[in-house]
């Protein structure tokens, strides 16, 4: 066994104790709990996934102030700290801080460093960080939407400035929500791909449009596919068509997945209708990208996902495909069928408009 067949699974006990919010379902907030990490963990170790020898669990890099403070600003930091120390409160409506939040967050980038770090040293071929609080949304000045620091901005930034590491990495955001903090981060940054696949309210207007396509040196490289609520595995599918050209031409060194998986049918705060084979396509058509471009290099990270139920089988959906098994789906997905005849069209249209603001950027598409 080489070491670049393995698979490197950040995991922290910590992350499946502690954070937790201070309302009871069906509050937002709430859905945003440590069960979620302890379902994953209980699903891995009942189907025996942990014991896979290609399968390496690691604990998250120890990490400092300092390095939060490459992606957040000095009171930002400190206001999480304070509150933590407060024994928690409110930030806005949707973050919630608790006594160990603080400590957690921390932790979160941590795993989000060791994810990428290993991945890049040749420590492990893959990796998939098993982390919370989310991060998509974290902005330099404060949190946002359940996230409290933006775990991958974070761990990008640290190997730019801290380890002089300037390779390409491109970011796909599967997460139904737009990933705006991530976006924003790099927006100007030739050298980092952003693309996002969000659900988006085309009545109400929000960030995360189409014609949001970076600035300065930037241009071209932050792709928002913004699709309507309710869309299939088959819509999701069609979406990806889009990204194989562009991974292709960009030639990341290194291909980071925002991986949130409340686009799943089942899903509290998500309004799509995907099924767990969805992810299992998804990670397999990847890999299989990465192998010709980045020798395989593709590192998880866990945004968003939140059905208690299906969570971890949509985490074992990629991990199957990252170990080339067979991904069987639980039996209460087999029989589900969902109609999506009238997305398509809005899809088609929302692809070609992308597809014309891009072209002016890209060769091949
Ligand atoms: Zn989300």
């Amino acid at each position: 066994m080489t070491t670049d067949n393995l698979i490197g699974l950040i995991v922290d006990d910590d992350f499946a104790s502690k954070h937790i919010p201070p309302y009871p379902r069906p509050s937002f907030i709430s859905f945003e709990h440590p069960l979620r990490i302890r379902a994953i963990l209980n699903h891995l170790e009942r189907t025996n996934i942990l014991s896979n020898e290609r399968i390496v669990k690691v604990k998250p890099k120890e990490i400092s102030q300092t390095t939060i403070e490459l992606a957040h600003s000095k009171y930002h930091i400190e206001g999480i700290k304070k509150i933590s120390k407060m024994g928690g409160g409110l930030l806005e409506e949707e973050v919630f801080v608790t006594e160990d939040t603080y400590e957690l967050a921390l932790k979160a980038v941590g795993g989000t460093i060791e994810a990428i770090e290993g991945v890049l040293n040749n420590k492990y071929t893959q990796s998939f960080a098993l982390i919370r609080p989310p991060g998509h949304h974290a902005l330099r000045e404060k949190a946002s939407g359940l996230c409290i620091f933006n775990n991958i901005a974070n761990a990008i930034l640290y190997f730019q400035k801290h380890l002089n590491i300037h390779q390409k990495i491109a970011i796909i955001d599967i997460d139904d929500h737009f990933g705006d903090g991530l976006a924003r981060y790099f927006y100007d940054d030739p050298t980092i791909l952003y693309f996002s696949i969000h659900e988006f309210d085309f009545t109400e207007g929000d960030l995360g449009m189409v014609d949001e396509l970076g600035i300065d040196k930037g241009i071209g490289k932050n792709i928002n596919f913004p699709v309507p609520e309710g869309i299939t595995n088959e819509d999701f599918y069609y979406c990806l068509d889009l990204l194989d050209p562009i991974l292709t031409e960009f030639q990341p060194d290194l291909i980071v997945v925002a991986t949130g998986f409340d686009m799943y049918y089942a899903d509290p705060i998500g309004n799509c209708l995907l099924t767990s084979i969805a992810y299992n396509k998804f990670a397999e058509r990847l890999l299989k990208i990465a192998e010709v471009i980045c020798e395989s290099k593709i590192a998880f990270i866990l945004e968003g996902g939140y059905d208690i139920v299906g969570l971890p089988y949509c985490v074992e959906a990629i991990i199957k495909a990252l170990l080339k098994e067979k991904y069987d789906p639980p039996d209460f997905e087999k029989n589900l069928s969902f109609f999506s005849d009238s997305k398509r069209k809005d899809i088609e249209k929302i692809k070609s408009y992308l597809k014309s603001l891009l072209t002016p950027y890209w060769n091949k598409i």
